[in-house]
């Protein structure tokens, strides 16, 4: 503990950590001496970890990386961060991230950009560590912590993984609980490891798991042995390439290992076949509807009566608006302006209900696939290599949103995803593969993943 309470420290520049817990640290890493000294060490005893600034932490600063929870200082712990310090977790800090994890480069966050330790051949420029937990991948890959909380809601976990060479996985809908995480789209939040490598991630989602009454969408279900599933044989499993994710304009070398990804699975004995998920164009854009929907009805609860900023005003009304006018950041603003609008009388049906009925669609799209033996379905995880802090500060929102071309359907369909380094670009940045996997079969993601990696 005492060794990454230094390196964060010497670490500083990166911005991956918005608050250091440096005392619970070192007192809890004393505790789990005695435990381990008492044989009665944790699945996670005395594991230096971060916690991405998403989860509440009793006592310890939470604000989402929104100024409007500027001041905030949870009575109660998340129910993923419980679980963690029950199984022996130490906590070093608190985790950058987009604003309310609205983002893919973790440029919305109010402090600041977390910088990946990761640089193009040849250049000194500073690179997104993708976003939304971009402060959880960029202190794995630095080895700021052995390894951090992330949620995912399009991509959050397996796009900044992708971006800096470490593993993330969001595990199947309701697989974790979200009690206790600031909520962005309820329907689609998952939480979920960042981790070195996949048997890190295999460890850290077992302690994360399992059904907690607090949240109704939390699901009964036992948690298998994740850790098991690393170095299983992958022979005879039917992996799936879905032929509508050779997007137009993919880089070549995205596409290269792809197809390398295919080899090294059929190498270790699995079939590789063709497969078509037929609604994948509409999941952008309907997550882009059902995402800040959701959002627009969560944040009203940020009113400045209850939690973290208030600006005063004349009267209450007045006191609203100037707290949200100063509290919430251009993204955010955006989203609930977009979700307030396909949300309203006029417009519910030819958005918001559309957009659900699309989801279906997606949803049954797996489902086929699924039901015709495919075990896993392979694919990029990101259609590009990390870019530059700012580099697309003047591109639209919309071109930013496409980064999360591969995740969204994995959120829509509710399903396991994960992103586990697969290779080089040309510059020598990471680049990532996803595997999707049927609901509750993270197992078959391990196996297949640590195939790749
Ligand atoms: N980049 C996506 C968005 O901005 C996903 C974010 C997330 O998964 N939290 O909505």
């Amino acid at each position: 503990t005492q060794a990454y309470l230094d390196a964060i420290e010497a670490g500083h520049g990166l911005n991956a950590y918005v608050l250091g817990t440096p005392e619970i640290a070192l007192e809890r890493a004393a505790v789990s001496d005695q435990r381990i000294a008492k044989g009665e060490a944790g699945a996670l005893e005395g594991l230096p970890l971060g916690v991405k600034d998403l989860f509440c932490t009793e006592g310890v600063r939470t604000t989402a990386c929104s100024k409007i929870l500027d001041g905030f200082t949870p009575p109660y712990e998340s129910a993923v961060t419980e679980r963690m310090r029950a199984a022996g977790a130490v906590m070093l800090g608190k985790l950058n991230n987009d604003e309310f994890a609205m983002g893919s480069s973790n440029e919305s966050s109010c402090f600041g950009t977390p910088v990946n330790p990761w640089r193009k051949a040849g250049s000194d420029a500073a690179l997104v560590a993708g976003g939304s937990s971009g402060g959880s991948a960029a202190a794995v890959a630095a080895r700021l912590c052995l390894g951090a909380t992330a949620t995912d809601t399009g991509g959050s976990i397996r796009q900044p993984a992708a971006f800096t060479g470490t593993v993330g996985i969001k595990p199947t809908y309701g697989r974790c609980s979200r009690w206790g995480i600031v909520a962005f789209a309820s329907s689609l939040d998952q939480a979920g490891p960042i981790a070195r490598d996949v048997r890190d991630a295999a460890i850290l989602l077992g302690a994360m798991s399992g059904h907690d009454p607090r949240d109704s969408t939390s699901v009964e279900r036992e948690v298998p042995d994740f850790e098991a599933a690393v170095g299983r044989s992958v022979k005879g499993l039917k992996i799936g390439l879905p032929k509508e994710y050779r997007v137009d304009g993919m880089p070549g070398e995205i596409e290269a290992l792809w197809e390398q990804g295919a080899a090294w699975l059929r190498a270790a004995g699995a079939e590789v076949v063709e497969v078509s998920l037929p609604h994948t164009k509409y999941a952008l854009p309907a997550y882009y509807i059902v995402a800040p929907a959701e959002a627009s009805s969560n944040l009203a609860r940020y009113d400045g009566v209850r939690y973290g900023l208030r600006v005063p005003g004349r009267d209450i009304v007045e006191m609203y608006e100037k707290t949200r006018a100063a509290g919430f950041g251009d993204e955010v603003r955006r989203r609930i302006m977009i979700g307030t609008y396909v949300l309203s009388a006029g417009y519910y049906d030819a958005y918001y209900v559309r957009a659900q009925k699309v989801r279906t669609l997606i949803k049954r799209d797996f489902e086929t696939v699924f039901a015709d033996g495919v075990d896993a379905i392979l694919t990029p995880a990101t259609p590009s290599a990390a870019f530059g802090i700012g580099e697309n500060a003047n591109a639209s929102p919309v071109e930013m949103y496409l980064n999360d071309v591969f995740t969204v359907t994995v959120n829509m369909a509710g399903l396991p995803g994960v992103a586990v380094p697969a290779g080089k670009s040309a510059d020598g940045l990471p680049l990532a593969l996803q595997l999707i996997g049927r609901p509750f079969d993270e197992e078959t993601l391990f196996s297949t993943a640590a195939v790749i990696e």
